[in-house]
């Protein structure tokens, strides 16, 4: 048993408790969470800082890990992707699970406990496996022919089968949906096949949304340099039918909402896109009407879409909007670290004034909730086995440059 306490607690699901006092088991589950103490203990640890729970890492490409460093900045989404799909084939299997693993300990060492992934092949299986963190696999299908969609799901049917029969030492089934990729990367036929299937689970489901303002224009008005890469490609521009409608509104009715669904990045979502998509998912949302969990969470992923884009999406306008926000952290394709902290930090610097309290929430138990870990993780609180991270280094209550992430349990 461990007495631990710092300037403040952040336990986010009450206000912070300066010098409040949290006791954990030795495996690390929290006995008792108290104010601060009058009395002299010299069994407390004390810690300058903050203390807050374990973070969880929304939106991850494991798999893509040993692209450290392999991808030029700013290129846009078109030459980002074609820099990836062309330097695929030059790494060894022994090279990918290598950044793999190093990947998951350097999460680790940033104070993740959980992580969403996207896989697209096994290749991370064997390491999810091994318990050290927890993870929701979203298994993610792309093709734009229609012809390839029964093929195309059936091999994500069998990764689910072969993650599902995988366990944790600890005994966590690893849980697992089939999702798509993008707006402009799944046929009609592929994105229907996705919702019957995730309409028979409670498991969230989860979809890359407005990175770049072409994906938008390829529906708006069928132009812009997404359509012209397509059209480079050779790939039937019918596929794209313009609606007028960009690519959240015409993708969204297309995506089950029956359990927690997540957008990713949101780069370019406006504030009447938000207040939209809050709207239908509302409408379409199984729960009684006095229930007001919303279901609908939003990812934001600063450092790829600097990395990617060079442009950070307007988180006023999701405070606004009173969005469910997460943090993701991509992949090592588009990202120098998997840190949750280095990701707060960029948006700390861009958007100063956002309280911790709610930079903390995003980080932390929306995350849980998402992914349905939040029995364990996301808040300290009784009975609860979070992980406890110190951040050190803030200026008053805000985030700096130089604020470091501890692990304390
Ligand atoms: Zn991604």
């Amino acid at each position: 048993m461990r007495k631990i306490s710092a300037d403040f607690i952040y336990t986010i699901f009450s206000d912070p408790v300066p010098n409040g006092i949290i006791t954990i088991d030795d495996d690390g589950t929290i006995l008792d969470v108290s104010p601060a103490s009058t009395e002299e203990h010299s069994d407390i640890e004390h810690y300058s800082g903050i203390i807050c729970p374990g973070f969880i890492n929304a939106h991850c490409h494991l798999e893509l890990s040993h692209f450290r460093g392999q991808i030029a900045e700013k290129a846009g989404m078109t030459g980002f992707i074609k820099e990836l799909l062309s330097k695929r084939p030059e790494f060894s299997p022994e090279e990918i699970s290598k950044g793999i693993e190093d990947a998951e300990a350097e999460m680790i060492r940033n104070g993740i406990v959980a992580v969403g992934d996207i896989s697209n092949d096994n290749s991370s299986f064997r390491q999810k496996a091994k318990g050290n963190l927890r993870y929701h696999t979203f298994i993610e299908v792309f093709d734009l022919h229609p012809s390839q969609a029964e093929k195309v799901f059936t091999n994500a049917v069998q990764l689910k089968e072969e993650l599902g029969k995988l366990q944790t030492m600890d005994n966590f089934k690893l849980s697992c949906s089939i999702v798509p990729h993008a707006p402009y990367t799944v046929s009609e036929k592929l994105f229907a096949l996705v919702a019957e299937e995730a309409a028979k689970s409670s498991f969230p489901q989860s979809i890359h949304n407005q990175e770049s303002a072409g994906e938008s224009e390829l529906f708006l008005s069928g132009s812009g340099p997404m359509f012209e890469a397509f059209q480079r490609m050779g790939v039937d521009m019918q596929y794209f039918p313009v609606t007028g409608l960009n690519s959240l509104r015409t993708t969204f009715p297309k995506l089950s909402k029956k359990q927690n669904l997540l957008l990713v990045h949101n780069t370019f979502t406006s504030f009447e896109d938000l207040q939209w998509a809050q709207e239908q998912m509302k409408k379409s949302s199984v729960s009684d009407l006095t229930s007001q969990i919303s279901h609908l969470f939003w990812c934001t992923c600063p450092n790829a879409n600097l990395y990617i884009e060079g442009r950070l999406p307007d988180y006023i306008s999701f405070i606004k909007a009173n969005a469910k926000m997460t943090v993701g952290t991509d992949s090592l394709a588009s990202n120098r670290s998997l840190s949750v902290l280095d990701e707060l930090k960029v948006i700390e610097k861009h958007h100063p004034g956002i309280p911790l309290q709610a930079l903390l929430t995003w980080a932390t138990k929306n995350g849980a909730e998402l992914l349905g870990f939040e029995k364990d993780l996301g808040t300290i609180e009784k009975g609860k086995k979070p992980g406890l991270n110190l951040l050190n280094n803030l200026d008053g209550m805000s985030i700096t440059a130089e604020t470091q992430v501890l692990k304390l349990a």
